[in-house]
């Protein structure tokens, strides 16, 4: 009874809960403002595609990214166990599989036989790495922690508050997160049709894995003199890599349940013995690999023949403090959304088109739904990439005029929709909300003639472009509410060296 709790399953079993749980517990700690010490990328840092990837487009290592090492020589040595024991996405979709798939033992067979089309994880792979040799990171829309990550921020935790209620002082919203949600219920409803269905065809991270558990030290190997051809082992094969036959250990998640399965006690896992079955080469058709790589190739300059915010400053690119220039940003941002996450304000969101087709879901900042709190640096703590670089708030706000704050933007005001300047309306909202000390906004009193002939004073609001550091809170809380009166660009910012204006006062 014992033996059989204590079995290689169960213990994978308990590994898979524990990382789900700490996954959840991460992503879910940034919800409460309280990650000081808490290692809420340790899941994107421990990633060894986005190590790879941010290395081949900016040919430097965040710091961070370096705990990928262990994932790289562990796979190497025990095969690629990432994907069954640890990785969140990957859990997630077999719990789905389990949910969806209460077949007989013969369908079982059937859905868990390797298939062709597995293959197709290994040309996505290829096309990823050749966009990020010519500088484009890409390998955030399907590598699966940034992927989950991004799920679980803009879709799952928005959604369970909205049930409870309780996560939240606000509801979050964001723009796509529609899209967001019904791409990762998608890939979870794929199961109901081939188990793992992601994890074997699309995953570029499996794939990755798979390549470097080519020869792993440590394997699931058969005892052919015991095995009497029954396949029960493959009946709950999470890779469906053939460990009835001979054993494909690139697709091979190291599940254990073909050792827990078998009645013959033929299946073993470790060093390989005389008697073990032999092993399938990698499945993958070189032409069609040097095809991928011409197609990426050829998709690249095409990509970079739009107008993006990289080749032309865009007034809607507003990105996060600390950001780092918009060509380096795009070469480093991996689409995780941990940034939006952790906004209090909620004015982090995923890019639609608005950086280029290169910047969709990398984080822009919308005042209409938020506002960059004066005195909190977060975002800048949690990007595991370096794409937004680590802040004080004593480097963020400096100390004017010795020390010129950190500018995100400048705001400008439309004269026609301001109440004061076109509505003899008295105003002084963005004034008083204005954080900076002093004031970026400023009145200047006017004497007005009104409609019935007398006169009345008002304040007109000016505004002081060397003191305004973009952070957006007035035209989020201008009273005029559709198109704000005034409003921020991206113009001006410190990160930029010429998206600046080229006239001053
Ligand atoms: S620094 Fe500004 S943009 Fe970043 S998390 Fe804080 S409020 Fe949001
Ligand atoms: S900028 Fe935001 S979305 Fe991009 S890698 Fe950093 S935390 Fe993730
Ligand atoms: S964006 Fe508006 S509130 Fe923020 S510093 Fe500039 S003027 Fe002040």
């Amino acid at each position: 009874m014992i033996k059989k709790l204590l079995s290689l399953k169960n213990i994978r079993r308990l590994y898979a809960a524990f990382f789900l749980a700490l996954f959840v517990i991460l992503v879910g700690i940034t919800s409460f403002r309280s990650m000081k010490g808490y290692q809420v990328s340790l899941f994107l840092e421990l990633d060894p595609l986005v190590a790879l990837s941010s290395f081949l487009t900016s040919w430097t290592v965040y710091k961070g990214l370096a705990l990928s090492l262990i994932i790289i020589v562990g796979t190497m040595v025990f095969g690629r166990f990432f994907c069954s024991w640890i990785c969140p996405m990957g859990i997630i979709n077999q719990i789905a599989g389990s949910i969806f798939n209460k077949l007989r033992a013969v369908d079982l067979i059937k859905m868990n036989a390797y298939r062709t089309i597995y293959r197709f994880k290994y040309y996505g792979l290829a096309l990823f790495l050749v966009l990020a040799a010519f500088g484009t990171i890409q390998t955030g829309l399907l590598d699966p922690i940034p992927f989950i990550t991004r799920a679980f921020a803009v879709s799952v935790y928005p959604a369970v508050n909205y049930w409870s209620g309780g996560f939240y002082l606000k509801q979050p919203v964001f723009q796509g997160g529609f899209l967001l949600a019904a791409i990762f219920i998608t890939v979870l409803f794929a199961n109901r049709f081939i188990n793992r269905f992601w994890c074997r065809s699309l995953c570029p991270l499996g794939a990755l894995l798979g390549l470097l558990s080519f020869r792993p030290i440590m394997q699931i190997w058969r005892d052919t003199a015991k095995c009497n051809d029954c396949m029960k082992c493959v009946q709950n094969c999470h890779g469906a890599c053939d460990p009835h036959a001979s054993l494909r250990t690139s697709e091979c998640m190291v599940c254990m349940n073909c050792i827990s399965d078998c009645p013959e006690n033929a299946m073993h896992y470790g060093l390989p013995k005389n008697a073990s079955s032999v092993h399938t080469p990698l499945d993958v058709n070189r032409r069609r690999l040097i095809e991928t790589a011409v197609f990426g190739t050829v998709m690249f300059p095409m990509m970079r023949s739009v107008i993006t915010s990289k080749t032309a400053a865009q007034h809607s690119v507003i990105r996060p403090p600390g950001s780092i220039a918009e060509g380096d940003f795009l070469r480093r941002c991996i689409k995780c959304g941990e940034c939006m996450k952790v906004c209090p304000t909620n004015v982090i969101q995923p890019a639609l088109l608005e950086a280029g087709f290169e910047g969709i879901w990398t984080p822009i900042l919308l005042n209409k739904i938020g506002y960059c709190e004066y005195n909190c640096v977060l975002c800048s703590r949690v990007c595991p990439t370096g794409a937004i670089t680590p802040l004080t708030v004593e480097k963020k706000i400096g100390k004017p005029p010795a020390q010129k704050p950190l500018k995100i933007g400048i705001a400008f005001y439309d004269r026609g929709r301001c109440l004061p300047w076109s509505m003899h309306t008295e105003c002084i909202v963005c004034e008083e909300v204005c954080p900076t000390s002093p004031k970026a906004i400023w009145f200047q009193d006017v004497e007005m003639q009104l409609r019935d002939g007398t006169t009345k004073v008002f304040k007109r609001p000016y505004m002081d472009p060397e003191l305004c550091i973009g952070c957006g809170i007035c035209e989020n809380k201008c009273p005029v509410r559709d198109k704000p009166a005034v409003r921020v660009t991206s113009i001006g910012e410190t990160r930029s060296l010429t998206n600046q204006m080229s006239l001053k006062s």
